[in-house]
């Protein structure tokens, strides 16, 4: 079973997923984090891809494709892979769903987290002071994510839906439990 977790940035995307891939035994690849991985360990790689994130910004599709790549083909075998933070655009989105054809396999379910902006905003202050995230600090990057989320990832989603597969839409200004219920849910 192949997953993809949609929502803006703090939306809780990682919180879920931990717990989905704890209950579901599916493979969790955040390609945040696979890139913040990239830039502590100073692969090019990695370098190339901070000089966009540190500003909030979309790293360039081929930089990001080939971690996707990469990780599909090296995990594909085991019992299936949630996506968190791939795709982020509708490019990125055709990729995704064509190593995955090409490979004889789907993307079975899609999750949507919807928050406001305005709790967006705050959840961003509070995760600065707990995480030392850089990328949360400044209120015009994370507003810079935000945008990006509005401009090149709700057009992904509509395009993940269009495709035609199933896609649950949360509401994510609910309690972390609340929320996992309501996942869990739709996995029975
Ligand atoms: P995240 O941890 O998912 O909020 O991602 C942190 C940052 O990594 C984003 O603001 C982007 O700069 C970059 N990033 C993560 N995933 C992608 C992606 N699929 N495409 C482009 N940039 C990405």
């Amino acid at each position: 079973m192949n997953i993809i977790i949609f929502g803006p940035p703090l939306a809780g995307k990682g919180t879920q997923s931990k717990r989905i891939i704890n209950d579901f035994g599916l493979t969790h690849l955040s390609t945040g984090d696979a890139l913040r991985s990239e830039k502590a360990q100073k692969t090019e790689l990695g370098i190339k891809a901070s000089e966009y994130s540190s500003k909030g910004l979309l790293v360039p599709d081929d930089l990001v494709a080939q971690i996707v790549e990469s990780f599909y083909h090296n995990h594909k075998s085991e019992k299936g892979i949630l996506f968190d933070g791939y795709p982020r655009n509708t490019e990125q989105a055709k990729h995704l769903l064509n190593v995955i054809e090409k490979d004889g396999s789907s993307i079975d379910k899609v999750i949507f987290l919807k928050v406001p902006k305005e709790e967006l905003l705050k959840r961003a202050v509070k995760r600065a002071e707990e995480e030392n995230r850089k990328d949360d600090k400044d209120s015009n990057i994370v507003l810079t994510r935000i945008n990006e989320f509005g401009n090149s990832t709700i057009p992904a989603i509509n395009f993940i839906k269009e495709s035609g597969i199933k896609t649950i839409e949360i509401d994510g200004n609910q309690s972390i439990d609340d929320i996992y219920e309501i996942i869990k849910s739709e996995f029975q």
